[in-house]
């Protein structure tokens, strides 16, 4: 579903990606780890071409997304992304963040739209919630309710930027949990995590950045369980 061929990525004369190749297929799940600054967060923002490449070739589905002809208004809305903050709309309510896009973007009608959103809510385990303002719910409940808006666009494929981080530690096991339910139904996800449990757990592949470069993919047991590289190993004795 992604293909990444040769990715690199500058701002001004700083190289942060180099030569990143990478594919995850159709309901694969990619758990992307590795220290602060070394292009996580970057390499996803590339994937939706929230950040511009500056070499390199990248396809989702079949659609070049640096191609400067693509319609990128149109595959990005076959992408999900849920970021380290929510950004729910505070003025909405639970079910209102969830029609909101559906209606003006989609053009789905209001009753389509509620019937989806509905169903998202449930995925999440936030029906109860739907009249309620994103105020009036946890940082976690918040956060399912930004999966479950997501997951309303009916996207391909879910990016996931440490989504958990900035949850009080007793909150962030309801998010993995519902996380867990999307790749258990066949979601083609990409997530940049530092829950090692969670990479080990559910990733089908976990890839290891250091400085820019991609040092290390595999099977989870393999790169979390064996790595190859000392600044694999130096990372994961670190985190573990
Ligand atoms: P973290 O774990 O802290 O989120 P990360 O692996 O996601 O880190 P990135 O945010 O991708 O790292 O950043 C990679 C490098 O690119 C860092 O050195 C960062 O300072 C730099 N960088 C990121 N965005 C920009 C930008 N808009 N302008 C200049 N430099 C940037
Ligand atoms: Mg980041």
């Amino acid at each position: 579903a992604i293909s990444i061929q040769g990715l690199r990525k500058s701002f001004g004369p700083v190289e942060v990606l180099k030569d990143i190749s990478l594919d995850v297929n159709h309901g694969e799940v990619v758990c992307v780890i590795g220290p602060s600054g070394s292009g996580k967060s970057t390499l996803l923002r590339c994937v939706n071409l929230l950040e511009q490449p500056t070499a390199g070739k990248i396809f989702v589905g079949e659609a070049e997304m640096t191609d400067p002809d693509v319609d990128i208004d149109g595959v990005r809305r076959k992408i999900g992304m849920v970021f380290q903050s929510f950004n729910l709309f505070p003025h909405l309510s639970v079910l209102e963040n969830l029609t909101v896009a559906q209606t003006k973007v989609l053009k789905r009608s209001k009753s389509e739209a509620d019937t989806i959103a509905r169903s998202n809510l449930e995925r999440v385990g936030m029906s109860h919630k739907e009249d309620a303002f994103p105020a009036q719910l946890s940082g976690g409940q918040q956060q399912r309710v930004a999966i479950a808006r997501s997951l309303s666009m009916t996207p391909d494929l879910m990016l996931f930027d440490e989504p958990t981080s900035a949850l009080d530690p007793e909150l962030v096991g309801e998010v993995l949990a519902v996380m867990k339910g999307l790749a258990k139904d066949g979601m083609t996800m990409m997530v940049v995590t530092h829950e090692m449990a969670f990479a080990r757990d559910v990733a089908d592949r976990v890839v290891f950045m250091d400085g820019g470069y991609l040092v290390e993919e595999g099977h989870p047991d393999q790169v979390i369980g064996n790595p190859q590289h000392e600044r694999t190993k130096s990372f994961l004795y670190r985190v573990l």
